[in-house]
């Protein structure tokens, strides 16, 4: 239900992946036929009745305007029509489950770096509530190995014990997702090809920052893994220091395909089977663009390249819906001779990371 071409769902764990999940689990064909029924509909969620937290949720992005307003529902291992409100903004109270703490914490985390950073008014930049909602399943009966962001609010499931741990247990994975939100609503990148991997791409850059910024962590010092809590063992999602390592020979997922180089760049159609054009697979290029240019300039990437990023992503003008790589390559350039001076260590970095990565 993710990976829908005209609406997607955002949803951190690739397509390549659940796949392989599904398999294992031999999730019943009447359930995988109702995944189908799902992925033909316009969007999953989008079909479904809108329930009780929605009216909520447009109550509360009226209330929030210029502070942080964030609002927990719990689904009970359902579909978001079950969930009830645990938790709100101002609410003394924290209910003890790390599921509902990870969320409040992780959201207050992302909102707070891109207020103080960027002076960003949450993810519209006019101060809409951040919803979220737990413990989410489409189907009671099938583990939900996900998290999403669905255009108005987040999702996170609970994936199933020996093979994964929540979806509420990486802060770049919250930052990931409440990004996406952002790119909606700023150069909103199509989700397909290559501008669907910059999509992707910018998802996963300010989820690491993020989590170095929260943590303070240097360029130089930091795993550069996405989602390295969510998988067991030292698997994670996504490298992008070195994509294509994340995993290796795993006997779930057997070895990440993503490329880290112009000449790896995976070709595969435009259709939901081939992930939007390998909308995730090619991510890995542009995110180990920004991991070079980060290394090379040491310090604190949300100091450095960071800004640059965020400059380009909230450029209406300069960064379109079928910007591709080569283009924002040139984008980013320029914002960081704007940013840090023509002829910058900045600038000189990025451009070195887009030569090595062989896009320019
Ligand atoms: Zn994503």
């Amino acid at each position: 239900m993710c990976n829908h071409h005209r609406n997607p769902l955002h949803c951190i764990m690739p397509p390549y992946m659940t796949d392989k999940l599904n398999d294992l689990l031999g999730v019943p064909e009447k359930e995988q036929d109702n995944d189908n029924f799902f992925r033909n509909k316009r969007s999953a969620l989008a079909a479904m009745p809108r329930p009780k937290n929605q009216e909520v949720f447009r109550i509360a992005a009226k209330v929030s305007k210029t502070r942080l307003y964030r609002e927990v529902y719990d689904a009970h291992q359902g579909p978001r029509t079950i969930g009830g409100l645990v938790w709100k903004e101002g609410q003394q109270s924290v209910p003890d489950d790390a599921d509902v703490k990870n969320v409040i914490e992780g959201a207050g985390n992302v909102w707070s770096f891109y207020k103080r950073l960027f002076k960003r008014n949450s993810i519209d930049n006019k101060g809409m509530a951040i919803i979220q909602t737990v413990r989410f399943r489409e189907m009671p009966l099938k583990p939900f190995f996900n998290a999403f962001w669905d255009g108005e609010q987040m999702f996170y499931g609970t994936g199933m014990p020996q093979y994964t741990n929540s979806f509420t247990s990486d802060l770049d994975i919250i930052a990931h997702e409440l990004t996406h939100g952002i790119i909606d609503h700023e150069c909103a990148f199509a989700y397909e090809n290559q501008s669907g991997a910059l999509n992707e791409s910018f998802a996963d850059v300010f989820g690491i920052l993020v989590k170095q910024w929260t943590n303070k962590t240097a360029a130089r010092d930091s795993d550069w893994l996405i989602g390295s809590n969510i998988l067991k063992g030292k698997n994670a999602l996504r490298s992008m220091a070195a994509p294509g390592t994340a995993y290796k020979s795993d006997p779930v997922y057997g070895n990440d395909p993503q490329p880290a180089h112009m000449k790896q760049f995976v070709q595969l159609p435009n259709t939901e089977a081939g992930d939007n054009g390998g909308v995730h697979y090619n991510s890995g290029i542009p995110n180990h663009a920004f991991y070079i240019a980060a290394v090379e300039m040491g310090g604190n990437a949300w100091e450095t390249i960071g800004p640059v990023w965020y400059a380009a992503m909230t450029d209406q003008k300069a960064v379109k819906k079928n910007t591709d790589f080569a283009k924002l390559a040139a984008v980013t350039i320029k914002k960081s001779a704007t940013l840090f001076g023509k002829g910058s260590l900045v600038e000189k970095a990025v451009a070195r990371g887009w030569k090595d990565t062989g896009v320019i």
